[in-house]
């Protein structure tokens, strides 16, 4: 399979800043790949070196398989969207979507062809005549995204592209970009800091923290198996109980708090190790401390219910456990009572599978 774009060893410096440390990822043709991190993680810098906005201090970048180093970004077989627009104001739709092959001195039969057939892959014929000034923002991303597709890049990168839009045609355009990607088939290269947008659209997602990327994985990967609490922490929620390790054969045993708890994943750590074992809110039973309590071979500790927030689609159980730590549990509103079935200051027993916690040491 050819890749798309391959970084190697890429680090990128502002004076002393260092925007993006020593990184190394390869991106095959054809794939959905977001960057995904805070604000200030080194996505937009990453982004920029591919386009050729920005030369990396340190490190090689290639396009379909060749280097590019000293390659201006206008003859980069790439284009970029911006969260801003960036469309020519004065010139109408039509004008916009073709200003890039007029440059390129494609025939004029031809540019009027592919403008067509881009706007229409935009859902967005209707428009040609009207100036960017009459579109509503996700009709000027639309615009945008024609502008950059009718070039037939081999790479499209996109900086934030929904981050202008409200919530909802946010979601709608999610669903459209990533139809539009599955159809045209080439390489999207998607920055975002929402973490929600990078697991919906993406074939695979790096997260990116401090310069460094602390995992490269599918949506589900990253989500089920974080390799670090960075990464369990930044997707979705997490909760973190800390330890140290006491025992660890088939299972691991933790102490925390003068609490021992067994039955956590496998691992190779030594006794003594400090570690944290990271549990999803929703893969988290709750029995009365006092009823009867099965225990299926899962992780089991008590504690005591701080507080109850109902939410419609399930129930927010704060949990004080007697390590010392706080756990969320989320009970899913499934019609019964037992969404309900807790109040504060009840004594609870706390429980999840071995195979849902993940045990991490950074
Ligand atoms: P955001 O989501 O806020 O856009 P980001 O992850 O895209 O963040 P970058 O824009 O890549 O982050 O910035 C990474 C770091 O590099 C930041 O600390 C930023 O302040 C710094 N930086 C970026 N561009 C420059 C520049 N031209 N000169 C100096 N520092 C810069």
């Amino acid at each position: 399979m050819t890749t798309s774009v391959k970084i190697e060893n890429v680090t990128k410096q502002f004076g002393d800043i260092i925007a993006v440390d020593s990184i190394s990822m390869e991106i095959p043709d054809g794939e959905f790949f977001s960057l995904l991190g805070p604000s200030g993680c080194g996505k937009t810098t990453t982004l920029r070196m591919i386009a050729g906005f920005e030369q990396p201090t340190y490190g090689e970048l290639y396009i379909m398989d060749k280097p590019v180093a000293g390659v201006p970004a206008f003859r980069r077989p790439v284009n970029t969207v911006f969260q801003n627009y960036a469309l020519f104001p004065h010139m109408t739709v039509e004008q916009n979507v073709a200003f890039g092959l007029q440059m390129s001195k494609v025939p004029k039969a031809d540019i009027a062809t592919r403008v067509a057939a881009a706007l229409r892959r935009v859902q967005m014929e209707g428009f040609a005549e009207r100036k960017p000034e009459q579109l509503s923002g996700g009709q000027k991303q639309r615009i945008a995204l024609a502008r950059a597709l009718v070039n037939r890049p081999k790479v499209l990168l996109l900086d934030e592209p929904l981050g202008a839009l409200d919530l909802k045609l946010r979601k709608a355009m999610q669903l459209e970009l990533k139809q539009i990607q599955s159809d045209v088939g080439i390489t999207f290269i998607y920055v975002t800091h929402d973490q929600e947008e990078a697991l919906t659209m993406s074939d695979r997602i790096a997260v990116m923290n401090n310069g460094h990327i602390a995992q490269v994985g599918k949506a589900q990967e990253i989500y089920e198996h974080p390799a670090n609490r960075f990464v369990a922490d930044f997707i979705g929620e997490t909760n973190f109980i800390n330890g140290t390790v006491i025992e660890s054969a088939e299972y691991t045993t933790l102490e925390s708090n003068g609490v021992l708890f067994g039955g956590v994943a496998r691992t190779q750590l030594s006794n003594g190790t400090s570690a944290t074992v990271a549990i999803r809110p929703e893969k988290i039973w709750l029995y009365p401390a006092d009823g009867d309590v099965p225990l299926n071979q899962r992780v089991a500790l008590d504690g005591t219910i701080t507080e109850v927030i109902y939410i419609g689609t399930d129930t927010r159980y704060q949990v004080a456990l007697k390590t010392g730590d706080t756990l969320i549990v989320r009970v899913q509103n499934l019609g019964s009572e037992d969404v309900m079935a807790f109040k504060t200051g009840d004594s609870v027993n706390v429980q999840f599978s071995a195979d849902n916690a993940q045990v991490l040491t950074e």
